[in-house]
């Protein structure tokens, strides 16, 4: 299963294509992203002939994040939302017999965390973009813990 994106152009696309779905750039919905190019890397995009079911336990921006890059949406009643505070996304592939957890780590809230404080002490857009920019890139197993079963 190869990865939904493999060139810097492919990522700049997509993320481009994020802030028009989510209607802002920001830390979470970068970050959902990030949840759900992990997840789809291992069970595939949701497409026909790939079905899949998602459940994300927070009420966040990541929402976003994981409907762009994983391809579930609660519109296709595949991907379930329930506010538990929770940033841990479950993705099921019952054809394939495959379960996923992808938990964001506690390095990838700091930096959701540092964003707010930049913003809230009046950085500048310039500031802020650094900080989202790192989460775009930083390597997968620093911002995103996997358990796969079986
Ligand atoms: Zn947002």
């Amino acid at each position: 299963m190869t990865a939904p994106i493999t060139t810097p152009s492919e990522a700049e696309e997509f993320f481009a294509f994020l802030e028009r779905l989510h209607g802002h750039r920001c830390p979470m919905s970068i970050m959902g992203a990030r949840l759900g190019l992990a997840a789809a890397s291992r069970v595939g995009r949701h497409r026909k002939g790939n079905d899949l079911k998602a459940l994300y336990r927070h009420a966040t921006c990541a929402i976003d994040g994981i409907m762009a890059a994983l391809g579930t949406t609660p519109g296709n009643s595949n991907l379930e939302i329930r506010p538990e505070g929770l940033h841990v996304l479950e993705v099921e592939n019952q054809a394939k017999n495959i379960f996923l957890r992808a938990t964001l780590t506690e390095e990838a809230l700091a930096f959701g965390k540092k964003y707010g404080e930049i913003k809230r002490a009046g950085g500048s857009r310039e500031e802020r973009e650094k900080v989202l920019e790192a989460l775009e890139v930083m390597d997968e197993e620093k911002i995103v813990a996997l358990e796969i079963l079986p």
